[in-house]
């Protein structure tokens, strides 16, 4: 059976902190491949403040191109209307009913899914695999796990990295004040960003 890890994200940008934890998740898990799939810019926030749909997504390419284990999917962006991740499992559950799904997530979201649209769904159509973040203990990570268990029967792997402060929203401010942000993420997606003047 296919065992397929989905690395969900508005990828605005992609970074270095996505990459190594689908490196993880593809080691620790054994998985046969990670789906790396960027979500559609929410309606309210078309022309404002969030990078265009075709950027986010070229961005994804470049940065995992190295790797022949991760694949780009559009099978979000290519959705109409609202995208939400428990109608996307299910989509893909019936589309390949072999296959075993995985769910990557950092902390924040780890500690937040059951805000999401129907976690009962999400908690039931895939293993989560999540990863510290933040400065989330171990010991914090390990009772999430054990409540999301308990309370939805999910299937739930913590998985093992080194926590790293990265996040988009930083990258995006310190391109905005001109600073360098070499460290966190792939040399293409910086290429990218440069030729394309984005965060400006
Ligand atoms: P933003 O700051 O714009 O929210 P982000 O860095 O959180 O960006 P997202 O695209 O929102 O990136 O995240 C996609 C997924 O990757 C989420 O599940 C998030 O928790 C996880 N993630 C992102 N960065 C890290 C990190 N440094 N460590 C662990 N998980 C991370
Ligand atoms: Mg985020």
């Amino acid at each position: 059976m296919e065992r397929i890890g989905i690395m969900g994200g508005t990828f605005d940008p992609i970074h270095s902190g996505h990459l190594a934890m689908a490196e993880a998740a593809l080691e620790q898990v054994e998985l046969d491949k990670v789906l790396f799939m960027p979500s559609k810019t929410p309606p309210h926030k078309r022309h404002s403040d969030v990078t265009g749909e075709r950027e986010r997504a070229e961005m994804v390419q470049c940065a995992i191109s190295y790797n022949p284990r991760f694949e780009f999917s559009d099978f979000e962006l290519k959705r109409y209307g609202l995208t939400y991740t428990a109608d996307t499992l299910a989509l893909l559950q019936q589309q390949k009913p072999d296959c075993v799904w995985y769910f990557i997530m950092g902390g924040d979201s780890f500690f937040h899914v059951e805000k999401w649209y129907h976690p009962e769904e999400i908690l039931r159509l895939s293993t989560i695999l999540a990863v510290s973040r933040d400065g989330l203990s171990q010991e914090e990570m390990e009772r999430q796990k054990a409540f999301l268990e308990e309370k939805y029967q999910a299937k739930i792997q913590l998985l093992s990295m080194p926590q790293m402060d990265i996040s988009s929203t930083e990258i995006r401010s310190k391109i905005a004040l001109g600073d360098e942000v070499c460290d966190m993420v792939p040399e293409s997606v910086m290429t990218y960003i440069d030729e394309h003047g984005l965060y400006r």
